[in-house]
């Protein structure tokens, strides 16, 4: 789906016939930057959606890492292979990188994660089975972000630290657009934006007071990656889930 001349969202094949909603934005010099890359397995649907957006694939030489989910980070070493040995910039929040790293095991594993996770939903419903990957990807973070950091890229992204989803959970503003690659922050329905789900959150409640620091924005769409996009009175109905 084409957003504006330089922004794709990318359907990239998921679960069943579910898709994820990566964010594919050109730079000024025709190269191409990703916002997470998919599950394990994912390549060739993203090699094809790139295609179809006309986005050569060997012109992607980053990824921004929402977070490190393995629906997000699954497939960044095929990613990373397929490029060689052309290098792949990966860039993500400091708190992030241990976990994208390999040096720790995914945080939604942590058994006082998972308890708390358990307790925050609603009554009756049991939290699914911890799911971390097989074999934790390690991939090199090359750039660590920080909360408000602002990147010189296709008319700047600024990076916005929005934990509780996982503890480094950034989302990226994407200025010349005026939009909003939310990662998990945010989930979308029929183009309307929904509150973070309590049992996908390491923390919901942080996640939800994190939400306040996007009702500032000036938004044209949000990009969810679970769910799509999203329009409408953006600003509204970020200020309504935050308060919430
Ligand atoms: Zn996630």
């Amino acid at each position: 789906m084409r957003i504006d001349d330089s922004l794709h969202m990318l359907e990239v094949k998921a679960w069943g016939d579910g898709f994820l909603g990566l964010a594919a934005l050109r730079g000024d010099d025709g190269s191409v930057a990703l916002f997470d890359a998919g599950l394990p397995g994912s390549l060739p649907s993203l090699r094809a959606c790139l295609d179809e957006a006309g986005l050569p694939f060997d012109a992607v030489d980053r990824v921004f890492v929402t977070h490190h989910d393995f629906d997000h980070i699954g497939g960044l070493p095929e990613l990373l292979a397929a490029a060689a040995p052309r290098k792949v910039l990966v860039l993500a929040h400091a708190e992030e990188v241990p976990y994208i790293q390999g040096e720790r095991p995914p945080v939604k594993t942590e058994p006082a994660v998972r308890a708390r996770m358990q307790a925050n939903l609603p009554e009756g419903q049991v939290l699914g089975p911890a799911r971390p990957l097989e074999n934790p990807p390690r991939i090199p973070v090359g750039t660590v972000l920080a909360d408000g950091q602002r990147l010189d890229f296709a008319g700047g992204i600024t990076a916005i630290h929005v934990p509780g989803h996982t503890p480094g959970h950034l989302c990226y503003y994407l200025h010349r657009s005026r939009v909003l690659v939310a990662g998990d922050a945010l989930r979308a329905a029929d183009g309307r934006l929904e509150p973070p789900a309590p049992e996908h959150s390491a923390d919901v409640r942080l996640a939800r007071a994190s939400l306040a620091k996007l009702a500032d924005l000036d938004l044209a769409a949000v990009v969810c990656y679970h769910g799509g996009c999203a329009t409408g009175d953006l600003r509204a109905r970020i200020r309504a889930l935050a308060a919430r």
